[in-house]
C-alpha cells in the first residue's frame, strides 16, 4: 500500500478528529479495514473521498447510501474469499455434528484412556440441510454439502438455478424442513435478526445452527435462550453481535463450537484480499472503471 499511495494511518484513537483537518481534506479515498462502523460522520469528515475500498466483501458497517448520495463510490472484495469461507462453514458443521473439539478434549485430557469411549455422536451425511442466503458463499457451501449426500433446501429471495436444490421463501418454512440451518446471507439492517426466535424454534429441538454471516442476523437472546433449554442442539458461530466480546453466556455452554470471526482468515486469501482493494484503489487514481463496485 505504502509503495503505491502516500497513506496517512486512521488515528489509533478511532477518532478521526484526531487526524489534522488539513490532512482529512488532502484524502481522496479511504481504504477500510475491519467491522467497525463507517458512518455519515467519518465520511463527512473526509471532504474530498471519492472512494471507499473496503477489505471484505460484508460491506453492512459502510454508510453506502450516504457515499453514494455524496458521489461516493465504494467497493469490496468478492469472489477472491468465498471458498475460504464456505470451507470453514462446512468444517464448523462437521466439527460441531461429530463432537471433534470435545472428542480431542477427551483424548488430552486422559479420559479415553481412563473412562473409556467417547459418547456417540450424530451423523451428518444424508441429512436435510437449509442454507440461509444462496449468494457466492451459501451456493459454494451448498456445492460441499452436495458431497454429504445431503437433501438441499435454501431460501433466497427468487429461485436461483441448482442441480435439485428445493426453494423456500420463507425462513421459517426452510427451517421446519431442515436438521441442519446453514446463515450465509449478507448482514444490514434489512437481515437484522432474520434468524428469529421463530425460526429457531422452527429447526427444533435435534437442531443444529451454523452462522458464518454476521452477527446481526441472529437473535443473540433467542438462540442462548434455545441452547440454555435445550430447545435446539447445538450452534457453531463465527460472527457475533458485540465482537470481539462474545456474550458469556456462550461460554458456558457444552453445545456451542465458536470460532473468532476467522472465516476468511488464510495467508492466501487474505493476500488476494489485499490486492483486490489496492486493485481497486490504483483503478479509482487511474480514472478506470473500478473492479467491484457495490454501488
Ligand atoms: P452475496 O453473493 O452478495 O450473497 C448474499 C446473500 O444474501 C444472497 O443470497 C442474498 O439473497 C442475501 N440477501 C441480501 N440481502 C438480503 C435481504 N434483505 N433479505 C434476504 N436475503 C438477502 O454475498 P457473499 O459473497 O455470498 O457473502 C455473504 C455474506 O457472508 C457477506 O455479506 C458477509 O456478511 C458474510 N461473510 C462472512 C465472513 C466471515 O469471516 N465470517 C467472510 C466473508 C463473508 P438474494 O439471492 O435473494 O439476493
Amino acid at each position: 500500500m505504502h509503495e503505491l499511495f502516500t497513506v496517512h494511518q486512521f488515528p489509533a484513537s478511532g477518532n478521526h478528529a484526531d487526524l489534522p483537518a488539513e490532512v482529512r481534506d488532502q484524502v481522496r479515498a479511504l481504504a477500510f479495514k475491519g467491522h467497525s462502523q463507517l458512518g455519515a460522520d467519518i465520511i463527512d469528515a473526509f471532504p474530498n473521498i471519492g472512494l471507499i475500498a473496503n477489505y471484505g466483501v460484508g460491506y453492512d458497517t459502510i454508510d453506502v447510501a450516504h457515499a453514494t448520495s455524496k458521489g461516493i463510490a465504494v467497493t469490496n472484495t468478492p469472489d477472491v474469499l468465498t471458498n475460504d469461507v464456505a470451507d470453514l462453514a462446512v468444517g464448523m458443521l462437521i466439527s460441531l455434528s461429530r463432537g471433534i473439539v470435545g472428542a480431542s478434549e477427551w483424548v488430552l485430557s486422559g479420559k479415553w484412556a481412563n473412562t473409556g469411549a467417547y459418547p456417540l455422536q450424530r451423523t451428518l451425511s444424508e441429512t436435510t440441510i437449509g442454507i440461509a442466503g444462496l449468494g457466492r458463499i451459501g451456493q459454494a457451501i451448498g456445492k460441499r454439502l452436495h458431497g454429504f449426500d445431503a437433501d438441499l433446501h435454501y431460501f433466497a429471495r427468487s429461485e436461483k438455478e441448482t442441480p435439485g436444490w428445493t426453494w423456500h421463501n420463507d425462513l421459517v418454512s426452510l427451517a421446519k424442513q431442515s436438521d441442519i440451518l446453514i446463515v450465509a446471507v449478507s448482514g444490514g439492517p434489512e437481515t437484522k435478526q432474520i434468524i428469529s426466535a421463530e425460526v429457531i424454534s422452527a429447526l427444533g429441538a435435534d437442531g443444529l445452527l451454523v452462522n458464518i454471516s454476521r452477527g446481526s442476523t441472529m437473535d443473540e437472546e433467542a438462540l442462548i435462550k434455545a441452547l440454555q433449554s435445550n430447545q435446539l442442539r447445538g450452534a457453531a458461530l463465527d460472527v457475533f453481535n458485540n465482537e470481539p466480546n462474545v456474550d458469556a453466556r456462550f461460554l458456558a455452554l457444552d453445545s456451542v463450537l465458536l470460532q473468532p470471526h476467522q472465516s476468511s482468515g488464510t495467508v492466501e486469501t487474505r493476500k488476494k484480499m489485499g490486492a483486490l482493494q489496492r486493485d481497486n484503489l490504483s483503478a479509482f487514481f487511474a480514472d478506470k472503471p473500478l473492479l467491484t463496485p457495490v454501488s
